[in-house]
């Protein structure tokens, strides 16, 4: 048997219905609020990635799926999508004909990480960008979009941290204050956060160790750094996002360690996940559309972990089960041609019905109907199709009644409905 790769799997049919709910709901607020969907490549130029993420990280350094193409053309795997979103805005000239893009895209990510819970090598996020928007209000209105999200879901403990990293003029300044006081606490560094102290010292505030967390419990704290015109920012984005009723956490230890990365950041987190608490990311990247060779643009966005928002939704109330509306019991081979017929039919007039191809005796086709959580049992023998009639069961009920053949696919619909209707 051949069998997946380490870190990858396969989301199976009793799972894939949440799935859907999850993109459902996350399409309709996106569109709601005025985003339009963009659908771009899996596989892109390594170089896009390693200038738009950064060398200087973990995904670059080590969890990138990177090939060499047959024509020599060095390839990777998409590890995240503000990248490509931003080729994608700048390669078809939107910087200059239509600046301001609020574009959103679904679909899997690659990374090679240490595969654990919450944690695969293949995961699905759904992402958000607005290009060419300084307001604060933009940075505002994806704060209400992930707030709106979550709690249409129903994620009761989802809680929005959000810091802002200024700019390099008042980023730059810190940063040495920041080398300083982590200079003073090497010894209770670990490893990575002693060479990163240096290279990338805003990736100590946020490592996930304990002790280098302890060591910059006192460090300073960027917020008290900001320039007039940063913290101007920042407080119409807080002020902006609490009007709406969002809730906000202020985490002066949320950072994303890239240069580029200015002004607000945020991050979803809920304590439903474990170890990995993380279930959307975002921020503001004013500096990525030009480093990628466009104009200065400005640009913020957002991605939602699909996988583990899944698997809260999945810990709080289960998967939902998808059931037929109908289900046909049919004995005998005109009774199946009958059902066969009538089964289409109910399906062309968007109603989920399902029969029994092989079933053979009737307590077994019952059995399997009940188990399908079917609404409705339409029974089909000898003397029904002689009479032109079907025995019809509603399964909640158990009240059974004899309906004419003729008119069956409109009554059947008309009865789902109501149902559907009355809950
Ligand atoms: P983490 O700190 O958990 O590694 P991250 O900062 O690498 O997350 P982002 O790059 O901001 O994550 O991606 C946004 C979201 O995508 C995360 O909040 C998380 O929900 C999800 N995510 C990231 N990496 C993985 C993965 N390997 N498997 C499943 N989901 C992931
Ligand atoms: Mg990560």
């Amino acid at each position: 048997m051949i069998r997946l790769i380490r870190g990858f799997r396969d989301i199976l049919p009793e799972h894939t219905g949440l799935w859907a709910l999850v993109e459902g709901v996350a399409r309709e607020l996106l569109e709601n609020f005025g985003f339009s969907e963009i659908r771009l490549p899996v596989l892109e130029h390594t170089e896009l990635f390693a200038r738009g993420i950064g060398a200087d990280t973990d995904i670059v350094e080590k969890e990138m799926y990177t090939f060499t193409d047959r024509n020599g053309d060095l390839l990777t795997l998409r590890p995240e999508a503000t990248a490509g979103v931003v080729r994608s805005y700048v390669e078809h000239g939107f910087c200059a004909s239509a600046p301001v893009q609020k574009l959103y895209t679904m679909g899997p990510m690659f990374r090679r990480e240490r595969p654990q819970r919450g944690r695969y090598r293949q995961f699905y996020q759904i992402n958000a960008e607005v290009l060419g928007v300084q307001s604060p209000l933009a940075d505002a209105q994806l704060l209400v979009l992930v707030h709106e999200f979550f709690s249409r879901l129903g994620v009761t403990d989802a809680a929005v941290h959000v810091n802002s990293l200024g700019c390099p003029n008042c980023r730059n300044p810190y940063k040495e204050e920041l080398k300083s006081y982590l200079a003073a606490k090497s010894g209770r560094l670990c490893q990575n956060c002693l060479r990163r102290k240096e290279t990338n010292p805003l990736r100590v505030l946020d490592c996930k160790s304990e002790q280098c967390a302890e060591a910059v419990a006192g460090a300073p704290s960027m917020t008290d750094w900001l320039c007039d015109a940063c913290r101007d920012h920042f407080a119409a984005v807080l002020s902006a996002a609490e009007s709406q009723g969002v809730a906000l956490v202020l985490d002066p230890r949320l950072v994303r360690g890239l240069d580029y990365y200015t002004r607000t950041t945020f991050e979803v987190r809920t304590s439903a996940l474990g170890a990995q608490n993380a279930v959307a990311g975002g921020g503001r990247y004013d500096g990525l559309v030009q480093l990628l060779g466009g104009p200065p643009r400005p640009g913020i966005g957002f991605a939602v972990g699909v996988d583990r928002l899944v698997e809260i939704l999945a810990a709080q109330k289960g998967y939902p089960q998808k059931c037929p509306d109908v289900y046909f019991a049919c004995l005998g081979d005109a009774a199946k041609k009958a059902g066969f017929s009538l089964a289409a039919g109910l399906a062309r007039a968007g109603v989920a019905a399902e029969m029994d191809f092989d079933g053979a005796g009737l307590k077994g086709q019952m059995k399997r109907a009940g188990k399908s959580g079917a609404r409705f049992v339409v029974i089909l023998g000898e003397d029904e199709l002689a009479g032109q009639k079907a025995q019809v069961r509603n399964l909640k009920t158990k009240e059974q009644t004899e309906q004419p053949m003729e008119g069956l696919v409109e009554s059947l619909a008309r009865r789902v409905k109501e149902e559907k209707d009355n809950g």
